[in-house]
């Protein structure tokens, strides 16, 4: 089965960390297809620092000369909340369900799972690859251990299932955010090297993070 995982993310901007984990658990799990997925801000917020076209337009600039990964920008398209249940079911009417479809995720986000739109869904539409990071516990408890109790599952099952299964991966984090990128341009420092060159570069054209609102 063709196996096709999504990286979500607002990208803000986008930099080494995001890109070395998409293309690390790409390869080592050995997926055909691993696409970025740039995130709408929420409406009721002023979007910081980047407009949701410059975000996208860095993600494109930094997947540009790397074939494994693509830009999917359905969620930038898309008016309204994001919801990734949304996404995700708009994938399978466009896939069908002979296609294995992953969505990628921290250790984190997996924990404020039941706080999300229609969450119980999420694992009917697709699998759950969640990178965990060396101190953090699985719970033992409550409703993300139900879940994690009913629907852990190994590599393997991302070929051979299409959707159902949540995967636990410990993977090394460069220690980059978007927030210490912007906070370093902001305060006149550089951030060269922790982005790719030409993504830098865009940041530097449209002078994006300058100014303390942008933050
Ligand atoms: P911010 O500092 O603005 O919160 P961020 O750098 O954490 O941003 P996001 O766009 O919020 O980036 O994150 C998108 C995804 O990338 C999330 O799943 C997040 O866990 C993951 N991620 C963020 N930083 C890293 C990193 N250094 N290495 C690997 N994955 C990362």
């Amino acid at each position: 089965m063709k196996t096709i995982a999504l990286f979500g993310g607002t990208f803000n901007p986008v930099h080494f960390g995001h890109l070395r984990m998409a293309l690390e658990l790409k390869e080592l799990l050995e997926l055909d297809e691993m696409r970025l997925l740039p995130s709408r801000q929420p409406a009721h917020r002023a979007e910081p620092g980047a407009s949701a076209q410059a975000r996208r337009d860095m993600v494109a600039l930094a997947v540009e000369n790397c074939p494994q990964l693509q830009l999917d920008e359905r969620e930038l398209n898309r008016e309204g909340p994001t919801y990734t249940v949304d996404t995700l079911e708009e994938l399978r009417q466009e896939l069908g369900n002979n296609v294995s479809l992953s969505f990628c995720m921290g250790l984190d986000s997996l924990l404020g799972l039941p706080a999300w739109h229609r969450w119980e869904k999420l694992t009917e539409l697709a699998h759950l690859i969640v990178v965990t990071r060396p101190g953090w516990q699985i719970p033992q408890g409550g409703e993300v251990a139900e879940l994690l109790a009913q629907h852990r599952g190994e590599p393997e099952h991302l070929r051979s299932e299409a959707a159902g299964r949540i995967l636990l991966r410990e993977q090394t984090l460069l220690p980059i955010s978007a927030t210490g990128v912007r906070k370093l341009i902001r305060s006149g420092r550089s951030a060269q090297y922790l982005l790719p060159e030409r993504v830098y570069e865009y940041i530097q054209a449209h002078r994006l993070y300058q100014r303390r609102e942008q933050l």
